[in-house]
């Protein structure tokens, strides 16, 4: 089947990925970039370049390069609050078709990086567009020779990307995105396992270019051009969000002055400030009609490149009273979504949200080298379970938890991740309670604790991935392995469990008989040791045969019967005279 495109396509730059081999990725173009610039640049001779070199060429032909041509898909000519630099009917095209070029382009690039042909997409669009903007934009996907199959709006698409789906229902989530030329604000909700739009608010006057052109006046010497400084301001304002000063040079900006000048962080927050002031008010706006406070919010999320300057993030959290998430690339998380969201169309997500469960059963190796499973195979992460163990021998002072994963009966079958020492204070058999507990989070972590309940002191051990990432192949070898030596596996077990019960049997006879040899009769004895024999006979036998040793150890049981219960009145008596009662 053919591959299918998520689509981020932008006022100022756009972004193309695809699936691949069950991860979302975002493909580069031959320099090296994820970010293409949507500018198409329409040459007299009727060629078109688009993205970084259609750029370059907006300094000498400005009235034939086109950008943020988003600004006008799918509306009337007039109509909204910004009127480009440039007349499309004069260059003979439509927005339609300019965005159309700009897909045409991502598209190669997509074809280029995955060497086949593609002709599916999942393109994004803001949440407030209106049908006719969508409607405009699947248009231009079509023209490009792409079948949309998704429109996707760009916050549901930021949601996506972190992960937010997996939230749970109801939960609501804030998108705050700022970017060079827009600032938009969403609130959305979960709702059956998708985000709805709860609401939306923004403006589509204010970004990262305003407070280019504030520094770019801040900075320009009286009678210059702030034109000539604008991309050294932005070039500076990008530096701020690592460093906080800046060295700014500019020889000969206009021929004949040069300029050169320190800028610090603090300069552009005073310049930054009243911009994201305004961006506030927007955002209480959208709470408010949403109908809901900022402490309903279980999530805030960044996007956009402009997030990425510290005070934003800091007016952010004032706003919404919690720091935003910032796990993912504000940049590339509109773009991750649709890609994610067009996996989950063509059904190649399938095999990652497979690592949302444990491929095979975790546990742990226990007494006789079985396999004790504590974490089943199938289970969703994240999750956890544990049980308590004690000491299977007297005066053992230790106890070694192999953490194995497999679907074997038996520990040496199944594969080892780890394993950890646990101390105790020595004492009789079954005297020590250990527990130990399995806990895989999110991320597939898996952490062993073990906890020696007496002392309370816990052994912790971290195992990272091989929980939850097994290759399929490994798994589906596991898992018919187990299948087919399922019968000798589980004859295994059960001739285990038979083995210890009889050396525990065989152990306290032997004790019995020296302590109450008297009290037994001679035939009672003959009976017991043949018993014992028999027992002895099918343990030191070549085969396992664990049903031969069930029943020997049954006859076993039965004979010592009366042995028992004259230990156990011999017991009630000493505790009794113990107390004085007799
Ligand atoms: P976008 O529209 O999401 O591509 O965002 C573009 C805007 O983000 C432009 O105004 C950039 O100057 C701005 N931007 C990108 N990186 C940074 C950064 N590290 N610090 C501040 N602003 C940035």
């Amino acid at each position: 089947m053919s591959l299918l495109l998520g689509i981020d396509l932008g006022t100022t730059n756009s972004l193309v990925g695809v699936m691949d081999s069950g991860f979302p990725i975002l493909l580069a173009d031959a320099e090296g970039s994820r970010l293409t610039p949507s500018a198409v640049h329409f040459a007299s001779d009727g060629t078109v370049t688009v993205g970084a070199a259609a750029l370059r060429r907006r300094a000498l032909d400005p009235a034939r390069t086109v950008t943020s041509v988003k600004r006008l898909i799918g509306r009337r000519a007039g109509e909204g609050d910004w009127q480009p630099p440039y007349a499309l009917a004069a260059l003979g095209t439509s927005p339609v078709q300019v965005s159309a070029e700009i897909l045409r382009h991502l598209r190669g690039i997509a074809e280029r990086a995955m060497e086949q042909e593609i002709t599916r997409a999942v393109i994004t669009v803001p949440a407030y567009f209106n049908d006719a903007q969508r409607a405009a934009t699947k248009k231009a996907g079509e023209l490009a020779g792409l079948q949309v199959e998704r429109i996707l709006s760009e916050p549901t698409a930021a949601a996506l990307a972190y992960g937010l789906d997996k939230l749970g229902e109801h939960r609501k989530v804030a998108v705050y995105d700022l970017g060079g030329g827009t600032f938009d604000i969403s609130v959305l909700e979960l709702r059956d396992g998708v985000f709805q739009v709860l609401s939306t608010a923004g403006d589509t006057q204010l970004g990262g270019d305003d407070l280019d052109r504030a520094l770019a006046e801040h900075l320009a010497p009286a009678g210059a051009d702030p034109a000539r400084f604008l991309e050294a301001a932005e070039a500076a304002k990008k530096r701020l969000s690592e460093t906080e000063s800046t060295r700014i040079e500019l020889p000969f900006y206009d021929g004949t002055h040069s300029f050169a000048a320190e800028v610090t962080r603090v300069e552009l927050e005073k310049l930054a400030r009243p911009l994201l002031d305004r961006t506030r008010s927007h955002c209480l706006r959208a709470l408010a009609d949403a109908g809901l406070q900022a402490a309903d919010l279980d999530e805030v999320i960044l996007v956009g490149g402009s997030t990425r300057m510290p005070l934003v993030r800091q007016t952010v959290a004032e706003i919404f009273g919690r720091e935003p998430n910032l796990s993912q690339h504000p940049d590339e998380a509109v773009a991750l979504g649709a890609v994610i969201q067009a996996g989950i169309l063509d059904g190649s997500l399938r095999n990652v949200l497979l690592l949302d469960v444990t491929p095979l059963s975790l546990g742990i190796e226990t007494f006789g080298g079985l396999m004790n499973v504590i974490i089943p195979r199938n289970t969703t992460i994240p999750c956890k379970a544990g049980e308590m163990f004690t000491n299977a021998v007297a005066n053992q002072s230790e106890m070694l938890v192999r953490v194995l994963q497999g679907e074997r009966e038996l520990a040496r079958d199944n594969w080892e991740l780890g394993r950890l020492v646990v101390p105790f204070p020595a004492g009789p058999k079954g005297s020590a309670r250990v527990g130990v507990q399995f806990r895989i989070d999110a991320d597939g972590i898996l952490e062993v604790l073990a906890r020696d309940t007496a002392s309370g002191v816990d052994t912790v051990l971290e195992i990272r991935n091989t929980a939850v990432d097994v290759e399929d192949e490994r798994v589906e070898a596991m898992i018919s392995a187990s299948v087919e030596h399922a019968f000798e596996d589980m004859n295994e077990r059960v001739w285990t469990e038979a083995r210890l019960k009889a050396e525990e049997l065989l152990g306290a006879v032997a004790a019995a008989l020296i302590q109450f040899g008297e009290a037994v009769t001679a035939e009672e004895r003959a009976g017991i040791e043949a018993a014992a024999l028999a027992v002895r006979a099918v343990l030191d036998g070549p085969e396992h045969d664990a049903r031969a040793l069930k029943a020997a150890n049954q006859i076993l049981d039965d004979a010592t019967q009366e042995l028992a219960v004259r230990l156990v009145e011999q017991a009630m008596e000493e505790s009794l005279a113990r107390r004085g009662l007799v």
